[in-house]
């Protein structure tokens, strides 16, 4: 049976869900999405990720035709639709079909598709062995271009910087920041634990605010870690006791080395590991 797509709000088979080769997601990449994930049949944080998608809209001057109740209703709807108990969710909006031209004020039926499937981001493997990182040479944009914390339909420099990791052998690289400051990696944000105090990079590192990093930082404080926001460089990285990523699809995931250099003893540790345990019980048990 084919999957059913939402487009503005009307369930229609994956074959028919269909956009203008003139929309401007396509031709510009210009539009915002979102990933999101549904456990037990329910809707994982979803006003948070609605929240971000509406913020990263406003910066972009694209205004969505419909109310967040109605989105999220219409998420709601998708997933049952397609019967989906344990997936992943993508809410993509983009500017809609204009002219061959930059002026956004031409396109005015901006495009609202939901996806709802099943995923697998990473092997059981990786997370029992944790992934191999590198340093990618592409950096975080600017944030007075587009800014890293905007999830806009332009993802160019994360696939680039992923290039970079695929081609060194592995499947992830930790991007940097323009003034050579850890930021995070192509699709998660980046966690250390030192000492047993867990540290991130801030948001001024230029990152994606991640809605998993928000979670596990305060999974982690409840069950008593010292959690702290700290500009990093990769040395803090190469001299830390473990590392861990976190991102929707990929939830808690250890990283094991950087550039070679074996982080820690070089296998997942205890901090991750229990993190990782108390963030899938969480995923089981939210209201
Ligand atoms: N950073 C980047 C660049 C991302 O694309 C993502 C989402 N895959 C994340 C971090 C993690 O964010 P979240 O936990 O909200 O999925």
């Amino acid at each position: 049976m084919s999957i059913k797509i939402s487009m503005n709000g009307e369930l229609v088979p994956k074959e028919d869900a269909r956009i203008s080769v003139f929309d401007h997601g396509l031709l510009y990449g210009d539009g915002i999405f979102e990933g999101i994930r549904v456990y037990g049949g329910k809707v994982f944080l979803l006003h948070d990720h609605i929240d971000r998608l509406y913020e990263g809209c406003g910066v972009i001057h694209l205004e969505l035709p419909i109310s967040k109740q109605q989105l999220c209703d219409d998420v709601r709807k998708t997933v049952a639709a397609n019967g989906i108990e344990d997936g992943y969710i993508r809410l993509i909006v983009t500017r809609g079909s204009g002219d061959l031209g930059l002026d956004y004020r031409k396109s005015s039926n901006p495009q609202v598709i939901i996806i709802a499937d099943t995923i697998s981001l990473y092997s059981e493997e990786l997370y029992e062995k944790g992934i191999p990182l590198v340093t990618a040479s592409t950096i975080r944009n600017h944030p007075q271009a587009v800014n890293p914390r905007l999830k806009s339909l332009n993802y160019l420099n994360n696939i680039l910087a992923k290039a970079e990791g695929i081609l060194a052998g592995t499947i992830e690289a930790v991007m940097m920041n323009h003034k050579g400051e850890v930021a995070e990696c192509t699709g998660d944000n980046i966690f250390i634990v030192k000492n047993n105090v867990l540290k991130t990079p801030p948001v001024d590192a230029c990152i994606l605010e991640g809605i998993t990093r928000k979670t596990v930082m305060c999974l982690g404080e409840e069950a008593g870690y010292t959690v702290q926001e700290r500009t990093m460089q990769r040395h803090d990285i190469y001299t830390a006791d473990e590392c861990f990523l976190t991102g929707t699809a990929a939830e808690v995931i250890p990283a094991i080395s950087l550039d070679g250099c074996k982080i820690g003893t070089g296998e997942p540790g205890p901090v991750t590991n229990d993190l990782r345990e108390r963030f899938q019980k969480f995923t089981r048990n939210f209201e």
